[in-house]
């Protein structure tokens, strides 16, 4: 049995006492083990500060840029084998694999690119200076400089690789040591990098730090310079945004959590057009890819009253040609869900949102899997739901489903009722809205572009080239208000300000200005 090790102190150490099964969720059949029971969190925290940040914060940004690229480096020549691991431990198709993976040195590489971008120094300029004095002499100015703690990234169990990576990107970029923990049921795939990434030598001692299972008491030692950006679910993030350390300090909080994403389709839209098509084809891999359980993945799904027929046989023939099973095989294009607590959390949830409309295709557990055993695995089929008179305070505005489901209701047709109807779901980290019609794209896009991160146009000029709303660009932020955290990372050069201080600097030009970088 294979005994995963947390990466601390510039050491492997090995957890004592129980240990967490990870399984293969098509077999159920345990691959490995971890815990972190008698690692020492205090120090741990202490180690990544005092060592690896004195280490990072004496490289430029462009040293951390290089940096960066040897990491993305190093993941991308074991892509194959990483990919097998995702297929092992994670219930991931390899197509649902490459995107974790392809995601994590993707992510990487594009704030290797930045890092070239900015200054080659340690301090970021921010905006431009102003004049506060009678003369030009008097002069004020903005910087952003690492904080001088540690990052404390917890990871959702759905992207072992991107999440361990975005996040590590950004704040290896803007100078913070990171101390990073991954979902322990799928946590195969992130220790399996966070030891490639130790074995290449790219970064110096202590920049990265893995805790390979349960957090224990390492909340409890954050301070003032430290920072903890958390993904999974809303009530975990509420769990740590309260946590003793966090509030008795301050500690910068960001948190990703659930999220009821939409897609909208404008009443222009004509059945069979370039964006109808694209339309269908983002709802139908929302519920496929990564068998659903994607944070961006869109759950409601809106359409004119006069097309909800339409759509739902037009998504119903999608659905059907889906072929669920053991994703080690090469014809599965869905896996299972990837723990035995998500089957039993879809399942119920499909419940509840059944209370609140219809299911028109889904055998909910009855599945025959391709490659496996009836009755053995966490596998769910594909859902589809209609809701015919949709109301705020239903199931479906209200609680995330994370597995292969989706529901079509019906709007009458204008931009602003749309808008009104996704903005029922309480803040989302994207949705998109599909049609030509510039009047109907102001009213629905504007309104509903509030209660978002991010929002996806999808009209027929860029049909052939749109990028998925379920696709996370790093240079593009992601988050969302409300339900979806209230949170924001990545963004290009925006993603850097969590992890760093922005301070105001006010005296003579000359010397604020050579401070600040803008003069040698
Ligand atoms: P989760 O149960 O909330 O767990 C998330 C992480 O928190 C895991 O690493 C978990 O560790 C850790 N955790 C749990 N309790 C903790 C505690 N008391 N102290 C410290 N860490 C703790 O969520 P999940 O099931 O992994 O992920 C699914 C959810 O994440 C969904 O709701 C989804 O919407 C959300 N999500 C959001 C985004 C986004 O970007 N907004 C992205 C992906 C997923 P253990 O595994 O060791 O318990």
């Amino acid at each position: 049995m294979m005994e995963l090790k947390s990466y601390v102190g510039g050491k492997w150490v090995a957890g004592t006492g129980k240990h967490a099964a990870l399984v293969n969720p098509a077999t159920e059949e345990e691959i490995a083990r971890a815990s972190t029971e008698g690692v020492d969190m205090k120090a741990a925290l202490s180690f990544a500060r005092d060592v690896g940040g004195k280490s990072l914060r004496a490289m430029t940004f462009r040293q951390r840029g290089e940096m960066l690229r040897a990491m993305s480096k190093a993941i991308h020549a074991k892509r194959d084998e990483l990919i097998g691991l995702a297929v092992q431990n994670g219930g991931n198709t390899r197509s649902d694999g490459k995107f974790d993976i392809d995601g994590a040195w993707g992510t990487l590489a594009a704030y290797a690119d930045l890092a070239a971008e900015l200054p080659d120094g340690h301090v970021l300029p921010d905006g431009d200076g102003v004049q506060l004095g009678r003369s030009p002499r008097l002069w004020g100015d903005h910087v952003f400089l690492p904080r001088v703690g540690a990052a404390v990234h917890v990871n959702a169990f759905n992207f072992p690789a991107w999440g361990l990576a975005e996040k590590a990107a950004t704040a290896l970029l803007a100078g913070m040591p990171v101390v990073s923990k991954p979902a322990t049921s799928t946590g195969l795939v992130a220790h399996r990098i966070v030891e490639l990434l130790v074995e290449s030598g790219a970064m110096p001692e202590g920049a990265l730090s893995f805790l390979c299972a349960g957090a224990g008491d390492l909340l409890d030692h954050v301070g003032g310079q430290d920072v903890l950006a958390f993904t999974g679910g809303s009530s975990t993030g509420q769990l740590l945004r309260a946590g003793k350390g966090v509030i008795a300090h301050s500690v910068r909080v960001n948190v990703e959590a659930d999220s009821l994403n939409a897609a909208v389709l404008g009443p222009d839209v004509e059945v069979g057009s370039d964006v109808w098509n694209l339309f269908l084809a983002d709802v139908a891999r929302d519920v496929q890819q990564k068998t659903g359980q994607k944070c961006t993945a869109i759950r409601r799904v809106y359409a004119p009253k006069d097309r909800v027929a339409e759509v739902v046989d037009a998504l119903k023939e999608r659905l059907s040609a889906i072929k669920v099973g053991d994703p080690s095989h090469a014809d599965v294009t869905m896996g299972p869900v990837a723990t035995a607590q998500q089957k039993r959390d879809v399942l119920a949830g499909i419940d509840k949102l059944a209370s609140a409309g219809k299911v028109v295709f889904g055998t909910g557990a009855d599945v025959t899997p391709i490659g496996g055993q009836k009755g053995k695995g966490f596998f769910v089929s594909p859902t589809l739901l209609v809701c015919e008179a949709p109301s705020a305070a239903d199931a479906i505005h209200n609680h995330e489903v994370f597995g292969p489901v989706a529901t079509v209701m019906p709007y009458d047709g204008t931009g602003a009722r749309a808008a009104e109807l996704v903005s029922w779901g309480g803040g989302g980290l994207v949705s998109s809205v599909y049609s030509d019609d510039k009047e109907f794209l102001a009213q629905a896009v504007l309104g509903l572009a509030p209660f978002h991160g991010r929002v996806t146009i999808g009209s027929s000029k860029i049909a052939a080239q749109a990028v998925p709303p379920g696709t996370v660009m790093p240079q593009l932020i992601h988050g969302g208000p409300g339900r979806a955290g209230g949170g924001e990372e990545l963004g290009g050069r925006r993603g850097l300000a969590f992890y760093m201080q922005r301070v105001a600097l006010q005296g003579d030009r000359a010397i604020v200005e050579a401070l600040a970088g803008r003069r040698a």
